[in-house]
């Protein structure tokens, strides 16, 4: 356990900016949420504001600033590498740039990896030491726990396996053509809506417009719900896990769609029983999951 008892935690997605401090034992202030600006300079700006206000706000000086983000990133040197969705901040030393600004020291990690830690440690395979997580949402970020640890493979960053690839052409941020994260990404979610005629921009909409035309839902439910059994199914071959966990922003939707991408799952691995995972269960806090991941990290439990 490390000497400190705060932690400002933050979460920098595509869209937003989100933050709180976080003791030890996951007590925490209210989650602050800030529009992040698209561009380097406003971005640096405005975290530098949200942070402020945290350890303002926060009991005593916290002893460290531990940062999730969508990437792909170097952890080790705290810094962007080419960004799939956020261009702006490519090659971004955020890890110096916060150590000077706050003279704290700074952790990073990718934001799906911390969800995953976050998941184990706090959430909903709280204790597990085995565990994929899956978050979905502007893109398709996965973590995959062993042994107690986040799972880097060979990779600087991590497998980014929202990025393998499961059927059609439509080109990726990340250079390939038909990736998971191209079917199973919010854009491809509302997407898929449209052509149901649910068209809308936001997936709490198309949840409550749903209501109101569950056969033309009940379909979207089924096609999403067959291409994330497809994209699980994939993974399961490699790893072989028993606890899934699916978080992110798509996470409400995806609940929904558990049966048809639960029977999608057991006819694909209906001769491989073994590769079926015992648990697929769904985030209660899906905005949470990273800021508890960044304090297990901060706090070394996992
Ligand atoms: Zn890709």
């Amino acid at each position: 356990m490390s000497g400190f008892k705060y932690c400002v935690a933050l979460d920098i997605g595509g869209t937003n900016l989100r933050g709180t401090w976080l003791d030890f034992k996951g007590r925490r202030d209210k989650i602050f949420l800030k529009k992040r600006p698209q561009n380097l300079s406003g971005t640096k700006h405005a975290l530098t504001l949200l942070i402020q206000k945290i350890i303002a706000r926060c009991p005593e000086k916290p002893g460290i600033i531990a940062v999730a983000s969508a990437g792909p990133l170097d952890v080790q040197k705290k810094c962007y590498l080419k960004t799939v969705n956020m261009p702006e901040l490519d090659f971004f030393p955020i890890g110096s740039f916060l150590e000077e600004k706050f003279s704290l020291p700074v952790l990073l990690e990718n934001d799906a990896q911390a969800a995953a830690l976050g998941e184990v440690t706090y959430g909903c395979l709280q204790g597990e030491d085995f565990a994929l997580v899956i978050t979905l949402g502007t893109g398709v970020g996965t973590g995959v726990i062993l042994d107690r640890k986040i799972w880097r493979a060979g990779h600087v960053t991590g497998p980014e396996l929202g990025h393998i690839f499961l059927g059609g052409e439509e080109l990726c941020g990340c250079g390939q053509q038909g990736c998971a994260e191209t079917l199973l990404n919010k854009r491809a979610l509302l997407a898929l809506a449209t052509k149901y005629g649910l068209t809308t921009t936001s997936v709490r909409t198309l949840i409550n417009i749903g209501q109101q035309d569950k056969q033309k839902f009940i379909r979207l439910l089924q096609d999403y719900g067959a291409r994330l059994g497809l994209f699980i199914a994939q993974l399961q071959v490699m790893l072989g896990l028993k606890n899934i966990c699916i978080c992110g922003g798509l996470a409400h939707f995806a609940r929904l769609s558990h049966k048809f991408m639960r029977a999608t799952l057991e006819k694909r691995l209906s001769q491989r029983s073994w590769w079926l995972p015992d648990t697929i269960k769904y985030s209660s806090n899906p905005d949470l999951s990273a800021l508890l991941g960044m304090l297990s990290l901060a706090t070394k439990q996992y």
